[in-house]
């Protein structure tokens, strides 16, 4: 049972800059989406409780009865509410192999004072903390107690410990080009519970994740440029993993990508406000040397390989990004799950064919130990032929309909995305040559 994404709890308005970061309270941005309806409608679609709010400014005086000029669109602040996944009155599992029981203001380790709750998934609770010493905002993750989360957590440690020691392997040099795309892990300890003992992870405190901006939030497109610059944090995180440290992260998906934005200026299609992107959550991440048996990847995000078993590489991640390119690009999934319950690697291997092409049986062979969903996938037959009238929604046309792009930029994000959801992981680009492919010289 691979540990559930945690999602972020977002209270607003506060203005303190340390939470800032963690909390989005208004974005000025400019009401120019091509296809608005659409975009809300595929929103509402996967988020029952999205909701939209009005900046309630207070300013309300007798003018309001004469006729208003229209203020420019780029004028115009749109408060971004971004929705909790769990509700206040939610009933936490504070049971055996449960969630520990925090109180705000409850000090840990004699150092780490719990100031609120920041999200609840289902294999941890996160709360944002002061560190007495330094005094600054850390957020921690406190994971279920018992056996089984306690070895994948440790196991989760270890591989931060490897991250960070790559990140600062010469002491005198700047840490390598992708290690500030990665999140970092500052400490790390136990405490006891009622149940048993709770590992509990600290990291730096982070913005709110990008699916939550993307999907769970009123934050319009995102522009070009921030596609760009977003997508070029991403593949320098995805580098500095692959190469300086040796690891595939093997869940990379917009929930475990943290956003941090500049609280002074908070509009993402605003090409002066500084926002970056770091890549969190190993809970999945392999060594690059481990023979990866186990299902690794959420299944809208998972490369072929992993889904038949065969042989894992970087290139899984690889697949992962481009499946978030499209989603950074759309708001929309690329490819959607048949059931989240019952999910059908029938189903997505049918619908990886239709988009992108014939796949061939060989190609993911690996002795005996995968023959079974080989079999399951391909039965008889040597190549998987998808329906030769599906819509390639990658094609710069499709592209065009659903993005801002122009048709510069929908080619260069088509070439793009082609080439790193190759079926075949050998000839998909590494994270190094992605960061040269010319997508990134287009202009807005
Ligand atoms: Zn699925």
């Amino acid at each position: 049972m691979p540990p559930k994404g945690i999602r972020h709890r977002f209270a607003m308005k506060n203005k303190n800059m340390n939470e800032m970061n963690a909390e989005i309270t208004t974005i000025n941005q400019k009401n120019t989406t091509p296809d608005d309806d659409s975009f809300q409608h595929s929103v509402q679609k996967s988020t029952k409780s999205r909701k939209r709010v009005q900046k309630s400014g207070g300013t309300s005086t007798s003018k309001e009865n004469r006729p208003k000029r229209q203020k420019p669109f780029a004028d115009r602040k749109i408060e971004l509410t971004i929705t909790s996944s769990t509700s206040e009155d939610e009933d936490l599992d504070f049971g055996e192999d449960g969630l520990y029981p925090v109180k705000e203001g409850q000090l840990l380790k004699k150092r780490y004072k719990i100031s609120k709750l920041l999200g609840v998934g289902g294999y941890a609770t996160v709360h944002m903390a002061m560190n007495q010493k330094t005094k600054d905002n850390v957020a921690l993750k406190i994971v279920r107690c018992g056996e089984w989360y306690n070895e994948v957590s440790d196991r989760e440690i270890q591989i931060m410990k490897t991250i960070k020691n790559s990140s600062c392997e010469k002491l005198d040099s700047d840490s390598p080009i992708g290690a500030n795309n990665v999140v970092s892990l500052l400490d790390n300890f136990r405490i006891k519970g009622e149940y048993g003992m709770h590992v509990v992870m600290v990291t730096e405190m982070l913005g709110p994740d990008l699916f939550s901006i993307l999907v769970k939030s009123n934050q319009k497109v995102l522009s070009f440029d921030r596609i760009q610059r977003f997508s070029r944090d991403i593949l320098n995180g995805l580098h500095f993993l692959h190469s300086n440290c040796g690891v595939m992260h093997l869940d990379l998906k917009p929930e475990n990508i943290m956003v941090t934005i500049d609280p002074d200026s908070m509009d993402l299609n605003d090409p002066n406000c500084l926002a970056s992107v770091k890549i969190g959550d190993f809970g999945l991440t392999c060594y690059t040397t481990e023979d990866v048996t186990r299902t690794v990847q959420s299944c809208c995000y998972r490369s072929p390989e992993a889904f038949l078993k065969a042989h894992i590489t970087p290139a899984a991640d690889i697949w992962s990004f481009g499946c978030t390119l499209y989603e950074m690009a759309t708001r929309e999934l690329l490819f959607k799950c048949n059931d989240s319950e019952n999910c059908s690697r029938v189903f997505h291997m049918d619908n990886l064919s239709n988009l992108l092409g014939p796949i061939k049986r060989s190609l993911f062979k690996k002795e005996k130990e995968n023959e079974w969903p080989l079999e399951q996938v391909f039965s008889e037959k040597k190549v998987l032929t998808g329906h030769p009238e599906s819509t390639n929604f990658i094609c710069p046309e499709e592209l065009r309909k659903r993005t801002l792009m122009d048709e510069h930029q929908a080619q260069a994000c088509s070439d793009f995305m082609g080439e790193l959801m190759k079926i075949d992981p050998k000839k998909r680009l590494t994270a190094e040559q992605a960061l040269k492919h010319p997508f990134f010289m287009e202009h807005c």
